[in-house]
């Protein structure tokens, strides 16, 4: 389903410098694997999410996912895309002003839908288990309890892939458990960036990040162990 083909990312530094974030990375993930990334901070994770979610584009290489070039998208065309990702941030990023329903559906209000926006963010609501929450501002609830408003604003467009970004690493170790069971239930496929080696064996595969490379093979499917 995703194919990275000698992928390399570089940010520009001060006076001719430049920093590479990421170094030919090569990887394949297929349908509905559920994917851990793990490696010190600075290792190129968040990057690898973010030109994987076309967030922002490679230096070069290939990203392929689902048959499309992801590296070529442009306009239109990339915003659609990243419209069908799924997409989770360690500080939930919810907006403080709107209440719990809004959230769910604020990746939904400039566009046009073939479903009910109001509907759907319900129903997602009560998947998460927070559906008597829908009027509360986020401020009112506890730091898993905005992870899951996150999850459910994450869900509102059916993405084909979810990308979450150290999703439980503001939460104590029971509350990221309970996330990580629901990221999981989901059964889509999914890339979990995380410095927790429990979560990350709960995962189908690991992959390891060190200094903009992949340190293990990347394409192996041991058992998952749960
Ligand atoms: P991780 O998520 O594993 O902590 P990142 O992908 O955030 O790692 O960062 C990888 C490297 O790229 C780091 O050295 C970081 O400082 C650098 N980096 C990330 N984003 C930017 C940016 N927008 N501009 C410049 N350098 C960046
Ligand atoms: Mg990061």
């Amino acid at each position: 389903m995703i194919a990275l083909t000698d992928v390399t990312k570089t940010y520009p530094g001060g006076q001719d410098h430049t920093l590479t974030a990421l170094r030919d990375i090569t990887l394949t993930i297929t349908d509905k694997e559920q994917v851990a990334l793990m490696g010190p901070s600075g290792s190129g994770k968040s990057t690898l999410l973010h030109l994987i979610g076309g967030l922002d584009a490679p230096t070069s290489g290939q990203i392929i996912v689902d048959g499309t070039a992801v590296h070529d998208l442009r306009g239109r065309a990339l915003a659609e895309y990243r419209q069908s990702i799924g997409f989770i941030f360690q500080r939930f990023n919810l907006i403080p002003t709107l209440n719990v329903l809004d959230n769910v559906i604020a990746p939904v209000i400039p566009y046009r839908t073939n479903f009910n926006k109001t509907a759907r963010a319900r129903e997602l609501l009560d998947r998460v288990g927070l559906a008597d929450r829908a009027t509360a501002p986020p401020a009112h609830l506890s730091g898993g309890q905005q992870q899951r408003v996150a999850i459910a604003r994450a869900l509102i467009n059916q993405p084909r892939l979810i990308l979450a970004d150290e999703p439980t690493g503001a939460l104590d170790t029971d509350t990221g458990t309970q996330i990580l069971d629901l990221i999981l239930s989901l059964e889509t496929t999914t890339i979990i960036a995380t410095h927790d080696a429990t979560i990350a064996a709960r995962c189908d595969r690991t992959i390891h990040t060190r200094d903009g490379t992949l340190t293990e093979p990347a394409s192996s499917h041991p058992d998952r162990h749960l």
